[in-house]
């Protein structure tokens, strides 16, 4: 449904620079960033700051640093609001001048008074000033130190229709809105103000934001009209719920895209999810190079109903395009990312060299690069048993002692140490032992690495080398040895 306007698309992204950047914002970032490198128009970026006490400088970096490790770059911009006061406040000027808005005097204890009465009778409680103060009433304020807010005169009677791109036309009836502050005492724009006045002079002609400013937006239509200007197209994009169809916030695990990264999730699989808010293409595809989503993004496929994030299914759209990577490169976006993460903080000189090796071992076992430790963590320190995984050899002593003793037969005379070689010597010794496959290697994994999830048992045993490994299995037998001696 678009509408008869063939100006070329310009959409912004306007987020205020108060925390780092959620979910549900990363999203419309994308989805205005899709919509114009789709339709070849610009995308712009403007902080919304004008919260002095809650904008942070680190917020702002942030926000414009997650942006580009998500590969969403802006055409012009950022603009910041608080360094824009002086075309609010001409703006604000001409709106008194078309007598748009009036000064209203009440105070706070006033508004609540107003607000309450018209709840005791059942009305809406929309704020409406007085217009009719008296000369001598207005120089009684004045005398008192008072200082008007400037609120706009919502027209009376009166409709305002949203031609929606995704809700269709959402009608708001003026006796529903309030007349709005846009201007607070000191002069200084409000929010609604500044961002109409920013849509209309940065020439937006298409805001793609959450559904939850849908009440915003008749009052930024009558800004922007009352300013001579015409109002951009809106598409109002559902809300984002956790599975437990509550809205998404941090119970819900990784809310933010700075957490989801630094869980070690990859640009690529993050975007796919984030585009699937909302959005798809047909019933089955989940996974687009970032060349597909631009060519294929179209915001008239954006549904009305609420989205739900599910970290399950980014860590399954994750592992996939993990295992899919080049190898050389998988390499190095996991050294880079240990790197990045302080994980060779504290370890020996050789520890990338080290996570470079493991990396063909760990590719095809993990959905996020923050599992690394997990798998292949054990590598480097010594053996440090997890709890389970020693009673798992415990339950049977005898056993755990025969399969290790066995394999540490084999190992320790094995010349020539590689990878080839262990898994030839320790079949063979399975064989000659009667077990299967699992009941011979799982005590041994055990035995060298301390747990029983890891990166395959010969790899593992060819990068501790042939000393290191025998003397992890002497510990372990030793180890057992005390409890069978303490047993039968
Ligand atoms: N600054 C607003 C926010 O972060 C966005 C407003 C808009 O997109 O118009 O919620």
């Amino acid at each position: 449904m678009d509408t008869a306007d063939d100006r070329p698309l310009r959409v912004r992204f306007a987020p205020s620079p108060t925390g780092s950047l959620h979910v549900g914002g990363a999203r419309t970032a994308l989805f205005n960033w899709l919509a114009a490198r789709h339709a070849g128009g610009a995308f712009i970026l403007r902080l919304e700051d004008t919260d002095r006490e809650r904008s942070t400088p680190e917020s702002e970096a942030e926000i414009l640093r997650v942006l580009t490790w998500m590969g969403l770059d802006w055409d012009e911009g950022p603009f910041r609001q608080s360094e824009r006061d002086d075309i609010y406040r001409e703006c604000i000027d001409r709106l008194k001048e078309a007598g748009a808005v009036y000064a209203a005097w009440e105070t706070a204890e006033e508004l609540d008074a107003m607000r309450a009465e018209a709840r005791a009778n059942k009305r809406a409680p929309v704020v409406r000033g007085r217009r009719d103060h008296t000369s001598e009433e207005i120089a009684a304020f004045e005398a008192a130190g008072r200082t008007p807010v400037w609120r706009f005169a919502v027209p009376l009677p009166g409709e305002t229709v949203i031609d929606d791109m995704i809700r269709g036309q959402v009608t708001f009836d003026h006796a529903q809105i309030e007349d709005f502050v846009v201007a607070r005492s000191d002069g200084s724009p409000t929010y609604n103000l500044a961002a109409a006045v920013d849509d209309m002079v940065m020439g937006i002609t298409r805001v793609i934001r959450g559904e939850d400013h849908i009440s915003n937006t008749p009052k930024q239509m009558l800004v922007i009209r009352a300013l001579g200007g015409e109002p951009p197209q809106y598409a109002h994009v559902p809300l984002i719920l956790g599975t437990d169809r509550k809205r998404l916030s941090k119970r819900h695990g990784a809310a933010s895209v700075e957490e989801l990264e630094a869980d070690g999730f990859l640009p690529q699989p993050v975007r796919n999810a984030l585009v699937l808010l909302g959005w798809s293409y047909d019933d089955k595809t989940t996974t687009f190079t970032l060349d597909e989503l631009v060519e294929k993004f179209d915001v008239s496929r954006i549904s009305k109903s609420p989205a739900v994030f599910d970290l399950k299914k980014l860590e399954v759209m994750s592992g996939r395009y993990l295992r899919a990577m080049d190898p050389a490169e998988f390499a190095d976006v996991l050294v880079g990312y240990l790197e990045g993460t302080g994980y060779f903080d504290g370890k020996a000189a050789d520890a990338p060299d080290l996570a470079r090796r493991t990396a063909p071992l760990v590719q095809r076992k993990m959905s996020r690069l923050s599992e690394y430790d997990r798998l292949a963590g054990w590598l480097y320190r010594p053996v440090e048993f997890e709890p389970e995984a020693l009673a798992a050899l415990q339950e049977d002593v005898k056993t755990s002692i025969q399969c290790i003793g066995g394999g540490l037969g084999r190992v320790e005379v094995l010349d020539d140490f590689t990878v080839d070689n262990i898994k030839d010597a320790l079949s063979d010794q399975l064989h000659i032992q009667g077990l299967t496959a699992r009941e011979f290697l799982e005590p041994q994994r055990i035995a060298v690495t301390g747990q029983s999830i890891s990166t395959g048992i010969y790899e593992s045993l060819a990068l501790l080398g042939r000393e290191e490994s025998v003397a992890r299995y002497r510990a372990a037998l030793a180890l057992l040895a005390e409890s069978w001696q303490g047993g039968d």
